[in-house]
């Protein structure tokens, strides 16, 4: 591979500077000190009528290189842009497939925009916490208008082609075979006219902006519930605001501040780590560059539950059919009812159009026995959670599956060994352990057994990511990895109760933190009986189980969430907000008193901290265990699967905010107070006697 740079060529009077960072041509290291030679080459040579801007490969420029942020850059996009700008030959952006951030910076700057029908445009740097800072909330808000400009710039979404053009970013779309010999044929058209068109020049979309200064208040206001707490969404704004009240140069300046308050914010910082993470996720330590998982072209899903369902209608959304096995043909109709009734409601919503309902539908197909899914190269078990009941399913798919299809379990907490010691084939068995609802949740926790091969754990990744989930990898234990790390959260936040916290206060401490919804609220939804049930059989395994009363008890009075109609809180008829109850007051008190426990304040600081510490010492030990390859592997199960504020980058990233050391100290303090269950990870101790970074954790032996 070459290094990043801008190379430079001209046929027929045309220059032609080709970006050339491939796949990608992020705006890396050289690309901008490229453009500007390149720039300066073509006004220097009279042969030179005019100058195409272009990727190599199928992209223009993806944007910036993540890795720059926060580090000095020789050459910066507001130089790059401005010789763009002052280029006194026309110049033609030619954009295949991407052109976000940056790219799309530099093709405002240019003179003209041609583009392919598969070109997609965008400023997603909200999306890291920081905004566009090379011209872009200066330039779209006078190309296409300052509502739409801060609709995109505020979203962060990708504009297709077609819309791009509607909306004005896009001159003209041409036919995608040849992108360059079209740019060559435009440029050549446009070569001799003047004078040249810049986007700084065009004031007259916003002189109406500047009769509606309302307007801005209220895009404000329309992000509040989502974009709580985060700095990037709001500076957006204010670049853009900038835009309809200052002068071109001004309001460069203003966006120039906005972003450096930004650049190296802790929001930013957070951002760019989840961004990160989800790369290493994705590594598998001691599998060979070389693996390449098997192609998957037929799935088979057993189970039509409420995950077997959800799971089926992932691959549906992705266009790869699935065939569904259930236990009678009873259960597979009313498995096949509660995916079209989702379906249903989503049409209701106008988020999907019934005729891809159709499409999705077509792709899911009702088999009923294990004859028409013995060819299949991947099966997911989605059965119930009964150890007798998988062993017979791993059983019969052992006896009917084809040499080398992949076996993968939904269980939550099943060993993994245990399925995969009833087949001749546990290497080819793991987890695929999806999170509910399973159409909608990302995580794909993907589990090891200790026969599981790598090639296994790859194709399963390799699966999950076809039908757009991110996977982390885990090793077999009670509750996987991102289940154990969470359940002490749970079992603090009943406690709690216990000790004088409400539930109001616990959700509301929570959401104030960034989650969209409270712990107690969520448990609402998903019910109370669930973890109910494990709750009783773990007390029958362990006579040190620490029962949790107040819970159990509202089980037992039929509060078992939104579904009966009330639980942590109370519904009314038709209406999902949450209602503090007396009632749960009342069992909380009788709890207390009951076990002779002091009612006391807590405050939302250790209530934060109880919940999340707790957690993060699991972490620890699940990291000591090699149950999970890397901490930063925690917090993307943390950020997919339990929705986590992605500004605080996840479990561990968030506890390097308050370091190991005092983690360390507050946890045996807590030791004391609570005992065993507050019990300090070795690991955790080790990390903070070292001054290491709890982020930084790695397995080891794996
Ligand atoms: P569910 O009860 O909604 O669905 C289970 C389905 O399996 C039922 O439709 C049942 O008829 C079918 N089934 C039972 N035995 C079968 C057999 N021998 N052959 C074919 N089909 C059979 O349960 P669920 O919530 O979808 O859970 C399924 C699995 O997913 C469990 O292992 C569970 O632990 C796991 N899981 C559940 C959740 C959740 O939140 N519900 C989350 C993650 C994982």
């Amino acid at each position: 591979m070459t290094d990043p740079h801008v190379n430079y060529e001209t046929q027929d009077g045309i220059a032609v500077m080709t970006v050339s960072n491939p796949p990608l041509n992020a705006l890396g290291p050289g690309i901008r000190e490229g453009i500007v030679e390149g720039i300066a080459r073509a006004q220097a040579d009279p042969m030179v009528a005019a100058i195409v801007l272009i990727g190599e490969g199928r992209n223009f420029i993806a944007g910036a290189d993540i890795r720059q942020f926060g580090k000095p850059r020789t050459v910066t996009s507001a130089r790059s842009t401005a010789a763009l700008e002052s280029s006194a030959k026309p110049i033609v952006a030619a954009i295949d497939g991407y052109a976000l951030g940056g790219g799309l910076e530099h093709a405002l700057a240019c003179h003209y925009r041609i583009a392919t029908a598969r070109a997609k445009v965008g400023l997603p740097e909200v999306k890291i916490g920081i905004i566009p800072g090379g011209g872009g909330t200066q330039r779209l808000p006078r190309l296409i208008g300052p509502q739409a400009a801060m609709e995109i710039i505020v979203s962060g979404r990708h504009v297709l082609a077609d819309e791009a053009q509607k909306l004005g970013i896009i001159d003209q779309l041409v036919d995608e075979s040849d992108l360059r010999s079209a740019a060559i044929n435009f440029a050549k058209g446009i070569a001799a006219k003047r004078p040249l068109p810049l986007v700084r020049d065009r004031t007259e979309l916003l002189a109406d902006a500047k009769q509606r200064p309302d307007m801005f208040n209220a895009m404000r206001k329309s992000i509040d519930r989502k974009a709580r707490n985060q700095k990037a969404p709001y500076h957006a704004i204010a670049a853009v605001e900038a835009a309809v009240s200052e002068s071109f140069e001004d309001g460069l300046k203003a966006e120039r501040a906005l972003f450096a308050e930004l650049e190296n914010s802790d929001q930013a910082k957070a951002l760019r780590y989840a961004f990160f993470a989800e790369r290493e996720v994705t590594k598998i330590p001691g599998s060979s560059p070389d693996l390449r998982p098997a192609k998957v072209s037929s799935v088979a899903i057993i189970g039509a539950g409420t995950m077997g369902g959800g799971i089926a209608m992932s691959f549906a959304e992705h266009g790869m059919p699935v065939k569904l096995l259930e236990i009678s043909k009873e259960a597979l109709d009313k498995g096949l009812q509660r995916v079209r009734d989702t379906y249903a409601a989503s049409v209701r919503r106008g988020s999907i159009a019934q005729d891809e309902v159709e499409r999705r539908l077509a792709l899911i197909h009702p088999v009923r026995s294990y004859d028409d899914i013995g060819d299949s190269d991947v099966v997911i078990e989605a059965v119930f959670e009964r150890m007798d009941v998988k062993k017979d399913v791993f059983t019969k798919l052992d006896a009917a599956l084809k040499p080398g299809a992949t076996l993968l379990t939904n269980s939550s907490a099943i060993d993994i060994d245990v399925m995969a010691q009833v087949t001749k084939r546990p290497q080819d068995v793991a987890g695929a352990h999806f999170f509910a609802p399973a159409n909608v949740m990302k995580l794909c926790e993907v589990v090891r057994g200790t026969k599981t091969s790598l090639e296994t754990i790859a194709r399963a990744m390799k699966l999950a990511k076809d039908i757009g989930k991110i996977s982390a990898v885990a090793g077999s234990c009670d509750g996987f990895a991102a289940n154990r790390s969470r359940a002490p959260f749970i079992t603090e936040m009943m406690l709690m109760l216990e000790e004088g916290a409400l539930p109001e206060q616990i959700d509301k401490v929570m959401v104030d933190f960034g989650y969209p919804l409270g712990p107690f609220a969520v448990n609402d939804i998903s019910g109370l009986d669930i973890s109910y049930d494990t709750r009783k059989r773990r007390a029958a395994a362990d006579p040190n189980y620490r029962k949790l009363h107040v819970p159990d008890r509202l089980v037992e009075m039929g509060r078992k969430g939104q579904k009966t109609g009330a639980g942590w809180y109370r519904y009314e008829r038709g209406d999902r907000t949450p209602h503090p109850d007396d009632a749960v007051k009342n069992v909380i008190a009788e709890v207390a008193q009951e076990f002779n426990i002091q009612k006391r304040t807590l405050s939302d600081e250790e209530i934060l901290r109880r919940l999340l510490l707790a957690s993060v010492n699991e972490a620890c030990k699940i990291l000591a265990e090699a149950k999970a390859y890397r901490a930063s592997d925690i917090d993307v199960m943390w950020l997919h699967g339990f929705g986590f504020p992605r500004y605080r980058g996840g479990l561990m990233f968030w506890a390097d905010t308050i370091g190991a050391k005092e983690i360390c100290r507050q946890i045996e303090e807590w030791h004391k107070r609570y005992g065993r269950r507050w019990k300090p990870s070795s690991l955790l101790q080790e990390i903070a006697q070292s001054g290491g970074q709890l982020r930084d954790a790695k397995a080891k032996l794996l």
